[in-house]
């Protein structure tokens, strides 16, 4: 059977699995296409409630979660030379993927042509409405490279913790897990105290998982109903290069990832990990699906020691799917804006996208303010920017949606590679049976 059949009936089996999650996706959007926000701004603001309030309770767990689970993945790991070892191949199969990711971007967004005559469909009404969020961006553009690396050294990480940067959390976090390993016996107690916090937090998210479905409902309808559907008919094009980048990504690179470096099963994993996809597409935040990413994954037999390290990681930095909108949205705008798309120019995006995209925090639009990085890569006018972006915002909360899934997924497959190539993944628990060892 096909990598992309497997994943596909995997996929209706986790839906199965999950039919309150799926019934309540597939409700959220028959609500949201019957009950319009400009026509039924009541109806809006309960739904926005209830999925305001379902984000907020699920980002209550995630830091918490996110220290305690590198502590204690860190000082399992052990010895530095493992943990050298270990964080080399995350870094090296994270990098992998999101290599293949722009490229395969950059492939369709060149193949689509998206951005030809994209100019005539502005509405100067969006672009009104997206004049605040552009000017962020423009000044996010304004800070350089230089300025955006050192924003992630952790100065204050009280300061950090308090406004939830997350990577300056995890980069403190990750030397003080490692010298807490190097200090000996004498840490063992404190280690042990976010052994206890990470056991409480991963309770809680088995508890708020009891309201997935109706959370995931209203995010769904808030979403369709904010945005409408009309608006796909304006930019089909770039929403079908994305949807189509993504889809390749999804379908066949994950799939051929875990057959080409690992015995993982690739029905299996896309089956154990379908809960977490579903909630990505609804939250579209990867650090709000944390907590149960981690709790597909473990209870499918992936161990705590690569989980409680490769997860939290990935979902800090690993953003493949943002990489790929970044990609396809610049690629786009140089269209739109008549720019000579030199081999040298897709090459300089595609690596600024790389860039742009790992400094993306996992949360709901990102991506698209830490975009005005790789803008910058081609020399946009601020003035360019406000037509271009008004397109861009457009369907902006359905991309994101849409990429949350593979930047997800991905943290995953790589979590299931490393954990397979370690020997930690318990095959019975994955998949009901042993798996012999590849020859
Ligand atoms: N929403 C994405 C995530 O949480 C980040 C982005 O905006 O691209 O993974």
């Amino acid at each position: 059977m096909g990598l992309h059949m497997q994943v596909i009936i995997a996929l209706l089996l986790g839906i199965k699995r999950n039919g309150h999650i799926f019934i309540g996706l597939l409700l959220g959007v028959l609500v949201g296409f019957l009950f319009p926000q400009d026509a039924y701004p009541k109806v809006y603001n309960i739904l926005n409630f209830i999925a305001t309030a379902f984000i907020y309770v699920i980002q209550m767990v995630v830091l918490p979660l996110v220290i305690s689970a590198i502590i204690i993945g860190i000082s399992n790991i052990g010895d530095s030379k493992q943990l050298a070892k270990l964080g080399t191949k995350m870094l090296l199969y994270y990098g992998i993927i999101t290599v293949i990711a722009v490229c395969i971007a950059s492939f369709v967004a060149i193949a689509l042509h998206p951005g030809l005559n994209a100019q005539s469909l502005v509405n100067p009404d969006v672009i009104q409405n997206v004049q605040g969020r552009v000017s962020d961006a423009i000044q996010y553009q304004r800070e350089n490279l230089v300025q955006i690396f050192l924003d992630l050294i952790p100065r204050n990480p009280f300061e950090a913790l308090s406004n939830g940067k997350m990577i300056p959390i995890i980069i403190f976090v990750t030397i003080f897990s490692v010298a807490l390993t190097r200090a000996g016996e004498i840490s063992r107690p404190l280690v042990a105290l976010f052994e206890s916090i990470f056991a409480a937090t991963m309770k809680v998210t088995d508890w708020i998982m009891y309201l997935a479905a109706p959370g995931i409902f209203a995010l769904t309808a808030t979403s369709v109903a904010s945005f409408g559907v009309s608006v796909f008919n304006d930019i089909s094009k770039y929403a079908a290069a994305i949807t189509l980048a993504l889809a390749i990504q999804f379908f066949v690179v994950y799939p051929l990832m875990l057959k080409v470096f690992s015995k993982v099963p690739v029905g299996k994993l896309y089956a154990a990990i379908s809960e977490a996809i579903m909630v990505a597409f609804g939250t579209a935040s990867s650090s709000a699906t944390l907590p149960l990413t981690i709790t597909c994954c473990e209870k499918r037999g992936i161990s705590n020691r690569v989980c409680s390290f490769v997860l939290p990681l990935g979902a800090t930095l690993n953003m493949d799917g943002t990489a790929i909108v970044q990609t396809i949205a610049v690629i786009f705008l140089a269209q739109m804006y008549g720019i000579d798309l030199t081999p040298l120019l897709i090459f300089e995006i595609a690596f600024l996208a790389i860039i742009a995209s790992s400094t993306s925090a996992g949360i709901p639009g990102a991506g698209l303010i830490t975009i005005a990085l790789v803008l910058n890569g081609i020399g946009l006018t601020p003035q360019q920017l406000v037509v271009g972006f008004s397109l861009l915002f457009t369907i902006e909360r359905f991309v994101d949606m849409l990429r949350t899934i593979c930047n997800v997924t991905s943290d995953a497959v790589v979590a299931a590679i490393i954990a397979d190539n370690e020997n930690e993944i318990n095959y019975e628990l994955l998949c009901g049976q042993t798996v012999e060892n590849k020859a």
